[in-house]
């Protein structure tokens, strides 16, 4: 290879080593802080951001990467696509903010999920009669400020196809594509732009829509908006980025178009390596340090993977790169003094990633088979596999049928049985509490103490108002997955690992480091004591494996299939503590089960067989006679109904307050055997539903699911609703119930 190895980072985080971004917006949002103060915070980081990578000798460092709220949105303004109930706002950052986040007269933009990341963007709503045009300010400033810093930045822009086909169209059609000509008409006035700012610049398009699987159609709109785009300006140099997965067919479909790179991911998408026949002698930005992750790279195994890319390919052209942007992992490692230098040796975040790319750089133009040390994983407990290699049973016994019978004796519960998803609101004084016990200003007597009056409050609210089936309320819990976490071996909490979920909203994701076992009983004392209040049965509250998996860094040493077996064994054991302690309902989380999805069709029959087998062992020490529930957050059920099947719990809670009962439909059109509990009112939002409104709603039920089959609950955990909201709430909810109970007694 050449002596000079170009790096190259696809994106950084912005969010800020102390999330001052975060806390610069909430003060202005808050009137505590102004506009000036924002731009001057932003334009810090930005310039701290590119210091860094320039430090660590970086060759293609971004500009435009950043953004205030979301690239979507600045996307969206980029083009003028400002829907209608926005416009007459004045201000330009009030209204940028109102479409984030809403205002009491205009409501906010949707957001949803970045591909399977936990990222959320600001989807743009599209019609045909929209007065598109250009303002390109951003983009233009962000490069002249790097510029004065002495790097010339290359150019992050959201692909036009990704663009249109993350956004909605409000008006007839669903179509986003079908304006892709006028959107496109923008992007050469944007590149004509651009093309004054230097006599060479390089312009990055996001293009990660064209990893799934996209129809032959796309593809040729691709490949003639590449062409398009590419004959702007011989000033620009266009790299078409993807990731998240293999992206064969785009590369196939632009190998005629002369764009100058191509950005492949090769830790997510390995089948890229069939990929670099077509790149037809473009640039290959080879995606081989984690960008998702937080290990330390392989360098022995990042070494054979460029060698046999290089087989393949004109090794001069190749770029080292981070596999997406670094959005997606915490800033530094800097700060992490709780985490033990044995494992911390082993990660790598944002920052440490980008010595990482300039050490691999090194190693190939050194062209020595030196290598250096990975610190890769040692992380075995024999006892853990042991004891999976021993597995016996690894299912309920018993058919639903077979259950469902004896449960009904067990349990004495009348028709359409009311219950509630889990946590009850988080008080401020609720989380005070558990602040203080944590920074040790409280004893654990004075903890204790509080948790419990707050359950005996919960359990009184519930029996007082008639609930048939009660939970605890998890006053305990910070986080469902993090409360797991804090008490299984194999995990590791950082203190500053943030990533940015969306707007000002940060994540801090616990790392799963190590083989995952269960010291002792988690949940089984706080279960306890809440039925210890009550006649009433209290179902147990656990998160499962795969929602736990999904929400955390998982080590990649191993499959993720293999680390989620082991938390599996976890929860087993603690549902058998729980039983075995007299409770009857055991309610296991799976509220991340269908974010966990493949972007590529091909590959979701893999990740279902091994998310239902990690379920079903999870609660495979439950008796016949303990009635399994699960959760899960969303209503869409069309594509995943056979694998919720599988996963054969006895009660699934599920969210179709917002959607209605079309949604419905796909468990009766699919006889779904087993019990379900349609959320009846929307917890998202702080209006109570009326006892008329929810009597209208269960009917409308009934007439969708046959009446033994159905549970009677709100859509989700009332965590962030107020007491008064849930009070009347609830009653109303019961009232509703206990009506057509009656009448369906009567008739
Ligand atoms: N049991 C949890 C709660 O009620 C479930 C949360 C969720 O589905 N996200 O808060
Ligand atoms: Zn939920």
């Amino acid at each position: 290879m050449s002596n000079r190895v170009e790096t190259y980072v696809v994106g950084y985080p912005r969010i800020g080593e102390g999330r001052e971004l975060k806390k610069v917006l909430e003060r202005f949002w808050n009137q505590e802080a102004s506009y000036d103060e924002v731009e001057n915070t932003a334009r810090d980081l930005r310039h701290r951001h590119w210091i860094d990578q320039k430090d660590a000798g970086i060759t293609f460092i971004s500009s435009n990467d950043f953004s205030l709220y979301d690239n979507m949105l600045d996307m969206a303004l980029m083009l003028n696509a400002i829907p209608e109930r926005f416009r007459n706002i004045q201000d330009e950052h009030d209204r940028y903010f109102a479409m984030a986040r809403g205002t009491d007269n205009a409501v906010a933009m949707e957001m949803t999920k970045w591909f399977n990341t936990n990222y959320h963007y600001i989807v743009p709503e599209l019609s045909a009669d929209m007065p598109f045009s250009l303002n390109a300010e951003k983009i233009l400033g962000e490069y002249r400020d790097a510029k004065k810093y002495g790097i010339r930045t290359k150019i992050n822009i959201v692909g036009p196809i990704t663009f249109l086909v993350l956004s909605k169209r409000i008006d007839y059609t669903y179509d986003t594509l079908e304006l892709l000509p006028t959107i496109l008409a923008q992007f050469v006035l944007l590149l004509e732009k651009i093309a004054e700012l230097d006599d060479e610049i390089y312009v990055q398009f996001d293009e990660p829509a064209v990893v799934k699987d996209i129809s032959f159609e796309v593809l040729k709109q691709l490949a003639s908006s590449y062409g398009i785009l590419a004959d702007v300006s011989a000033k620009i140099k266009i790299i078409v980025m993807t990731y998240f997965n293999h992206a064969t067919e785009a590369v196939k479909a632009l190998k005629n178009v002369p764009v100058y790179g191509i950005g492949l991911d090769f830790i997510y998408g390995k089948e890229n390596i069939k990929a670099l026949e077509y790149l037809n002698g473009k640039k290959l930005i080879a995606g081989i340090i984690d960008g998702r992750n937080v290990w330390k790279n392989d360098y022995k195994g990042s070494l054979e993977l460029l060698n046999s890319i290089a087989g393949k390919f004109n090794k001069d052209d190749i770029i080292l790169s981070t596999s997406c942007s670094l959005l997606h992992v915490p800033y530094s490692l800097e700060h992490e003094e709780l985490i033990g230098e044995d494992i911390k040796k082993r990660m790598s975040f944002a920052k440490e990633k980008l010595s990482e790319l300039a050490d691999l750089a090194k190693l190939v133009s050194s062209n020595k088979n030196e290598v250096l040390e990975s610190s890769r994983f040692k992380s075995v407990n024999p006892n853990v596999r042991e004891r999976i290699s021993q597995i016996k049973r690894n299912e309920r016994e018993g058919t639903f049928a077979e259950r469902i019978a004896v449960q009904k004796k067990a349990l004495g519960l009348p028709l359409l049985p009311t219950t509630t998803i889990g946590s009850f609101p988080q008080t401020e004084e609720i989380r005070k509490l558990r602040r203080d016990f944590k920074h040790k200003v409280i004893s654990q007597v004075e903890y204790e103490c509080g948790i419990k009056n707050y359950i005996n409050a919960c359990i009184e609210f519930q029996e007082d108002i008639g609930l048939d089936v009660l939970v605890h309320g998890e006053p305990e819990r910070n986080d469902m997955v993090e409360y797991f976490g804090e008490q299984l071996d194999g995990f590791v909490f950082t203190k500053n690992g943030w990533v940015q979920s969306y707007g000002s909203r940060c994540v801090k994701p616990p790392v799963i480091y190590g083989d995952v076992s269960r010291a002792k009983p988690m949940t089984v004392d706080t279960i306890l004591y809440a039925q210890s209040k009550t006649k009433k049965i209290v179902k147990g509250m656990l998160t499962g494996p795969v929602t736990i998996i999904n929400w955390s860094f998982v080590r990649d040493d191993i499959e993720r299939s293999a680390v989620c077996e082991q938390i599996s064994m976890a929860i087993m054991d603690e549902i058998s503590d729980l039983q075995n302690a007299g409770i009857k309902i055991i309610q296991v989380d799976e509220a991340a089960f269908k974010e966990g999805y493949p972007l590529r069709n091909a590959e979701v029959a893999d990740y279902e067989e091994w998310a239902i087998k990690a379920f079903k062992l999870a609660v495979s020490s439950a008796w016949r006679q303990t009635q399994i529930h699960t959760h899960m957050c969303y209503s869409d059920f069309t594509d995943i109904i056979h694998t919720i099947e599988k996963m054969d719990a006895d009660v699934i809670t599920i969210e179709t307050s917002r959607s209605g009962n079309k949604m419905l439909k796909v468990f009766s059109d699919h006889s779904y055997k087993n019990q379900i509990g349609p959320g009846v009112y929307d917890i998202h939002s702080p209006r109570v539903p009326s006892m008329e409104e929810l009597l209208e709603k269960i009917e409308q039920l009934m007439r969708v699911l046959p009446a033994k089959k159905v549970w009677i609950n709100p859509d989700c955990g009332l965590k962030t609703r107020k007491w008064d909201e849930v009070r009347l709430s609830l009653v109303n909810m019961v009232r509703a119930t206990h009506n057509i109970r009656c009448g369906l007694e009567k008739g």
